[in-house]
């Protein structure tokens, strides 16, 4: 699809390709307005399907964390693991949706110094994976 007048399905892939482009973008409802984050194709509250784009404000708020120290594949492959733990969080956005995503600018081998309710920015990280670059969602204090 390279028509760029086409609106992209509301899929995890298409949430992956605007994030490639530096965005965090969420699905609304146009028929109640509910904003959904990842997005969904059907509106979880009204089950209307007429939904529409947004982005969102990148700006939020630290609700949770775990330090992983068993790392999947991918992470394993940025040297992260039980020597190099990183700190995965859930998010609460401005607008009010939770979305779990990587924390950088924490040190994840001081868990006790991280806080719940620290503001936080959207971060865009471009890893290889495999033979093309994948891009990840990161909030960043
Ligand atoms: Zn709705």
């Amino acid at each position: 699809m390279t028509d760029t007048t086409t609106i992209r399905p509301f899929t995890a892939a298409s949430f992956d390709q605007y994030l490639a482009d530096g965005k965090l973008m969420a699905s609304r409802c146009a028929d109640c307005g509910t904003l959904n984050l990842p997005p969904r194709a059907i509106c979880p509250k009204c089950h209307s399907e007429n939904l529409e784009w947004a982005e969102t404000s990148g700006h939020g708020k630290l609700a949770g964390f775990t330090v992983v120290y068993i790392a999947p594949n991918f992470m394993l492959e940025q040297g992260y693991g039980r020597d190099k733990p990183y700190v995965s969080g859930i998010v609460e956005l401005d607008e009010g949706v939770k979305i779990s995503a990587r924390i950088t600018g924490v040190d994840a081998t001081k868990p006790e110094e991280i806080k719940v309710g620290t503001s936080l920015t959207v971060d865009f990280i471009t890893a290889d994976e495999g033979d093309k670059a994948k891009t990840f969602l990161a909030f960043k204090v």
